[in-house]
């Protein structure tokens, strides 16, 4: 395929998609219009009509007539239309992976790898639609019948980010839809077209109109209306600690809607030293925190290791990054390292290298293959040690290719170093020694934990359950109890004689 040929005539739809269509706004709020721009090269894309609070007022309307269809439909039926979409999605895969690959500067091959794993997210929650049941409670025969099942929720607001446009927003829609709900989602100003394309392709599948809305707009504005919205019975958001903190306060101005959260991380990932001789451990450490040009809430940016091999280990992975990340062209497959996906963001990249540098620490490069082009919002990825645990850069989340060292001596302390953040995200633990694994498993204060002693590839996302701990936020995501946040629970007895 070449990229650079499609990318110049690819079509941006650039209106809200509600009730099954291109929205006609009357009057747009002006400070609702929003531009996009490709960050590997910071040229503009589009302008975008975006939503202000009447449109968002209208995806409401229209997904509360969506829930009405939605809801009564057999859940066998529910299925079928999700797997459907799923097979649209995959059938598309190239345009949606392209639209995310040029609003975020995410490489291609990873892009088409994201749409991958939506594709299969939406068939793991299809396939649990008809298989949620309720329960019957004891009660006596003679007098009736006892029991408690679920039922949907309702309008389910899903608010998203824009690191990974199209995987992110699957998690929260998939299982809401599979659970009966209808959906409006806010997708990132910096990232808005992959959802408008899924949401387009949902109807193609079958699913009805209104059942699925996506109201692209600036988060003060769009975000804001659809989280303060009397007829939303239910927010999930992802991206920052800090926005999901408002929207909890707008969820109690307004309805007093649950909200789940699934916000910022300061992943650790920790060594031990019987793990040295893994080999190419380096390349799977470097992996874990350079991906997505560290643009990943789970990247692993703090890494613990045991003293005798902290240097030795650090040295290795500054020299071998090369070996797993090539920079470039996002649009060029064998490019897998790309630019920062805004220029804020890569400004507050950058400046935590400069405070890091101010606080005393050591920053080094890390090596990659191919040049950083000289254009676009790129960053090298930056190996940051020396300093200490009340540093910025060791305690808050940079969202950028910076990884921080530090060591430890016994297993009590990288357990509390791992846990001596206000997040709880993820955590790796490298060790061979399997009681301390199982120990480790059970010590720190993280959703997702990965114990390692070879190079095995993990499970995806969808199919384990994790919750956060902290401020990285709560409610069960993926696994069969990822349906759960989108169910209520009736209790019903039927009372004769
Ligand atoms: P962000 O919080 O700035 O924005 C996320 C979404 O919220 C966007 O759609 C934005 O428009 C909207 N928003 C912003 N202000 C709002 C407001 N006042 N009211 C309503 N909506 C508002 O986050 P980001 O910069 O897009 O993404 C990066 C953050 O996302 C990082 O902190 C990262 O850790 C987090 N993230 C978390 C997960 C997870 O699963 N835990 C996954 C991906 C990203």
């Amino acid at each position: 395929m070449d990229w650079q040929t499609a990318a110049s005539t690819v079509n941006f739809q650039t209106r809200p998609f509600i009730n099954g269509d291109w929205f006609l706004q009357g009057a747009i709020a002006a400070g609702a219009a929003f531009d996009t721009c490709n960050p590997a090269n910071g040229e503009g894309l589009a302008r975008f009509s975006g939503a202000d609070e009447t449109t968002v007022a209208a995806a409401v309307v229209a997904a509360r007539d969506g829930f009405k269809g939605w809801s009564r439909r057999s859940p066998l039926d529910r299925k079928a239309k999700l797997l459907a979409w799923a097979e649209r999605v995959r059938m598309n895969k190239a345009t949606i992976a392209l639209l995310d690959s040029l609003e975020m500067g995410k490489p291609i091959t990873s892009a088409l790898g994201e749409v991958d794993a939506a594709a299969d997210f939406i068939q793991y929650y299809a396939e649990l639609a008809d298989k949620t049941t309720g329960e019957m409670a004891p009660i006596e025969v003679a007098h009736g019948l006892s029991m408690t099942y679920p039922e949907p929720r309702g309008v389910v607001g899903v608010i998203t980010p824009w690191n990974f446009p199209t995987l992110t927003a699957v998690s929260a829609i998939a299982p809401a839809l599979a659970a009966g709900n209808a959906v409006v989602q806010k997708p990132s100003e910096y990232s808005p077209s992959s959802a408008l394309k899924m949401a387009e392709l949902a109807v193609e599948a079958g699913i009805p109109q209104g059942v699925l809305n996506v109201i692209p707009g600036p988060g003060a504005i769009a975000g804001a209306a659809l989280a303060l919205h009397a007829d939303v019975d239910k927010l999930h958001f992802t991206g920052s600690t800090g926005v999901g903190k408002q929207l909890m306060i707008y969820a109690g101005q307004s309805n007093g809607k649950p909200v789940m959260l699934e916000t910022g991380g300061k992943s650790p990932q920790i060594v031990f030293a019987d793990a040295l001789d893994i080999e190419d451990i380096e390349l799977s450490l470097a992996a874990d925190v350079f991906s997505n040009s560290g643009q990943i809430c789970v990247s692993r940016t703090r890494l613990l290791v045991e003293h005798d091999i902290a240097e030795a280990l650090t040295d290795r992975l500054l020299a071998r990054t090369r070996d797993v990340f090539r920079a470039g062209n996002p649009l060029d497959t064998a490019v897998n390292f790309g630019p920062i996906a805004s220029v804020a963001q890569h400004e507050r990249v950058q400046s935590y290298i400069s405070v890091a540098l101010e606080q005393g620490g050591r920053c080094r490069p890390a090596s990659l293959a191919g040049e950083l082009p000289g254009q676009g919002f790129f960053v090298a990825p930056t190996v940051v040690d020396e300093v200490d645990t009340g540093s910025r850069v060791w305690r808050e989340e940079i969202f950028g290719p910076v990884l921080s060292v530090m060591p430890f001596r016994s297993y009590e302390e990288a357990v509390a170093l791992a846990n001596d953040t206000s997040y709880g995200l993820a955590a790796t633990a490298w060790t061979r020694d399997l009681g301390r694994a199982r120990r480790l498993s059970h010590d720190i204060e993280a959703g997702r934990i990965d114990i390692r002693s070879g190079n095995a590839p993990g499970q995806s996302l969808a199919h384990l359950s994790a919750e956060p701990f902290g401020a990285s936020g709560h409610g069960v995501l993926g696994g069969k109890r990822g349906l759960e946040p989108y169910l209520r629970y009736k209790g019903v007895q039927f009372l004769t004689g």
